[in-house]
């Protein structure tokens, strides 16, 4: 299949073409605010079974509906769910996922056979146009292959898709770089994956809010994950990634002694610096994450440096941050990269 790139510099126009594709049952990749999503028409099943197919993803992992209008997303479920208007006022458009009770007439294959549905209304001008032309809810899980970081440009959503899908519509870099937030509303709402919109901001709104416990560590033995994603080895790059978390000066004098450790033996390492510590790496080889006075550039930048160092770097040492809001989003990725190897200085 020849896989077709089209820019948004005329987003109508993107729109009508990709959506003539989603109606015919086939797959777009589009930009969102957050990360390049792989679209099917959310209510064909047989459309959805191919974004599985494309990105090789487990068939037990559900995807998001996206929709353009408010009231679309109620027609997705089963009943209003809690705190659901005032969530949608405050956040939406934008990077919240609430997930509740699903309608029976959303196809199993979205919701891999879990009775509840996770619905978004995207922030993304290209995105909202194409879901309204589409005229369905579009299904979209993020457009990499699975097991690899989310793309955050067209270029990623091509070295991944390219050949089995016919479309991808390029809006540039993703403006957060980060997976949306999803949050449960079946019983005390629950963050299940942290993401731009954080827990303090969901708390401003809607008092106490929980976090499931995977956000921060291994699935325990016998849990279930809350989130099927979060079972799954996300993000995991081939080189070995190792975390260190601590105050700039801190974390950097630790990471610079690991370095130096591995580079006598001979190992090619990369150090993956906050540009608050970046000037405490004296000649060592770091690459820029983001900022930690603004954590959610850390997230895309982590994406993009995963892509990048995996070739050819056997160890990177990455700086953590406190798990504060945005952090929180940039430590579930991160941790996730590192199958959870971190150092505390
Ligand atoms: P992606 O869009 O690729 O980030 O994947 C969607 C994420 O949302 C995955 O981590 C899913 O496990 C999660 N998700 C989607 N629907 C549900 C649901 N009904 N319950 C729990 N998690 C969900
Ligand atoms: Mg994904």
């Amino acid at each position: 299949m020849i896989t077709s790139v089209i820019k948004t510099t005329d987003p109508t126009q993107a729109a009508t073409q990709g959506a003539a594709i989603l109606r015919a049952g086939e797959l777009v990749a589009f930009p969102t605010e957050t990360v390049y999503g792989l679209g099917a028409d959310g209510l064909n099943g047989a459309a959805v079974d191919k974004i599985f197919l494309a990105k090789g993803r487990p068939n037990d992992n559900p995807l998001i509906l996206h929709v353009a209008r408010p009231q679309d997303a109620f027609a997705l479920w089963d009943g209003e769910p809690p705190f659901a208007r005032a969530l949608m006022d405050t956040f939406w458009p934008g990077p919240l996922t609430l997930i509740y009770h699903k309608a029976p007439r959303i196809p199993n294959e979205v919701t891999a056979g879990l009775s509840t549905v996770a619905v978004r209304l995207p922030e993304s001008a290209v995105a909202r146009e194409l879901i309204l032309a589409a005229g369905c809810p579009i299904a979209a899980p993020s457009a990499n292959l699975s097991g690899k970081p989310s793309p955050t440009t067209a270029e990623h959503v091509y070295a991944d898709m390219a050949g089995k899908i016919p479309l991808i519509i390029d809006g540039g870099p993703c403006r957060y770089g980060v997976e949306s937030t999803v949050l449960s509303l079946v019983g005390i709402p629950t963050i299940l994956r942290p993401g731009a919109v954080t827990r303090e901001m969901l708390a401003a709104v809607i008092g106490e809010v929980a976090l499931a416990p995977s956000i921060l560590q291994p699935l325990q033995k016998g849990e279930t994950a809350a989130s099927p994603g979060m079972k799954y080895k996300h993000y995991a790059p081939s080189a070995q990634v190792q975390v260190v978390v601590g105050e700039p000066a801190a974390a950097a004098r630790r990471i610079c002694e690991l370095y130096d450790g591995l580079i006598a033996k001979g190992k090619t390492v990369r150090i993956a610096a906050t540009a608050e510590a970046a000037p405490f790496y004296g000649s060592r080889a770091y690459a820029l994450l983001g900022r930690r006075l603004e954590p959610i550039s850390l997230c895309s930048g982590l994406f993009r440096l995963l892509r990048e160092l995996d070739e050819g770097a056997d160890v990177i040492l990455a700086e953590g941050v406190a798990p504060q809001g945005a952090g929180l989003a940039f430590m579930n990725r991160l941790l996730r990269a590192a199958g959870f190897q971190v150092e505390y200085v």
